[in-house]
């Protein structure tokens, strides 16, 4: 049976580092400053951003709700974003999703300055991935390579099979693990439409998985002693579930993260990390 992945472990020490961090500023009279920018009235949001600011405060960070009208028009919130931009007070900027209707989610996140991207979505820290110099990458994409660290596995030359391509997860992933040398298949809809999917997740070393659906890869599939990483997010009645059917992979799998309690606590530590690493930005060449 697999060893269960503790997500909560993994963040508690991520915390912990970024708490020191923020002392070290703090003496240097730098103060981490995280803005979210929320454009309307969403219930799932008030709740996510409360949390935002419970991890924020608790770990010495400042947070501010910036709470604008639902009918903003685009331009006006990027009057908004760059006005934040300007402030030298402001380490950070997130803009919470989902945006109102008709407004472009590329054209809000090209107009966060790079150095308070906190989330990573900006072009210019998703390019610096394809460098192989990130920085500020996206949250989850990094989240997962710390699970995957967390194994011990040596990535060089093994398989790893990241079903999902999204721009904020399945894509950074894949680059991510591609610079330590492991042979990275990325798997979507099309894969699985082509009948393909069973027979990539079958030879992966190490399966990721980011689709938001729930038990799309029965734990049948799982090579065993892989490593499985669930980044999904599923609600099944009263239940939250991963992507993997947990149980059967459980029996196959040499590691495995469940869902809640995987990827999604060092998740949240390594968006503190990265409001840290804004503050401490310097000009990369
Ligand atoms: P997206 O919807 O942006 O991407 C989903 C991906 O899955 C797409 O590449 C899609 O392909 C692919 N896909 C859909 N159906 C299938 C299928 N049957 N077989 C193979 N691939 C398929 O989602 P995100 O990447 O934003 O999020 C994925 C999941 O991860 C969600 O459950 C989300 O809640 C969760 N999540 C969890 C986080 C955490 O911290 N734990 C953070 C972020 C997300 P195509 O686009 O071609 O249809």
């Amino acid at each position: 049976m697999g060893n269960l992945i503790d997500g909560k472990a993994i963040a508690e020490k991520i915390k912990e580092e970024v708490k020191k961090e923020i002392t070290e500023l703090k003496a240097k009279n730098i103060i981490p400053k995280l803005i979210a920018v929320q454009a309307g009235e969403n219930p799932a949001s008030v709740l996510y951003t409360n949390q935002q600011k419970k991890n924020c405060e608790k770990i010495g960070i400042v947070y501010e709700l910036k709470n604008l009208p639902a009918d903003i028009k685009e331009e006006q919130l990027i009057s908004e974003i760059t006005a934040l931009n300007m402030d030298k007070s402001v380490t950070g900027i997130i803009m919470q999703l989902p945006l109102p209707k008709g407004m472009d989610v590329k054209n809000i996140q090209v107009s966060i300055l790079p150095e308070k991207d906190i989330e990573g979505v900006s072009p210019v820290n998703m390019g610096w991935i394809i460098y192989g110099r990130p920085y500020l990458a996206p949250c989850t994409a990094l989240a997962v390579k710390e699970v995957i660290n967390s194994t011990g596995v040596d990535l060089y030359g093994k398989n790893v099979t990241m079903v999902g391509h999204s721009d904020i997860v399945g894509k950074p992933v894949a680059l991510l693990l591609v610079d330590k040398l492991a042979t990275v298949s990325i798997c979507h809809i099309g894969t699985s439409e082509a009948g393909m999917l069973e027979e990539y997740v079958r030879r992966a070393d190490i399966l990721i998985v980011a689709v938001g659906k729930a038990n799309v890869i029965p734990g049948g599939w799982v090579k065993e002693g892989a490593i499985v990483v669930d980044v999904g997010i599923n609600r099944v009645g009263d239940k939250i579930v991963g992507d993997v059917e947990f149980e059967t992979a459980k029996e196959r799998a040499s590691f495995i993260t469940p869902v809640p309690g995987g990827v999604g606590p060092v998740t949240t530590a390594i968006l503190l990390r990265n409001v840290v690493r804004a503050a401490k930005w310097k000009k990369r060449q």
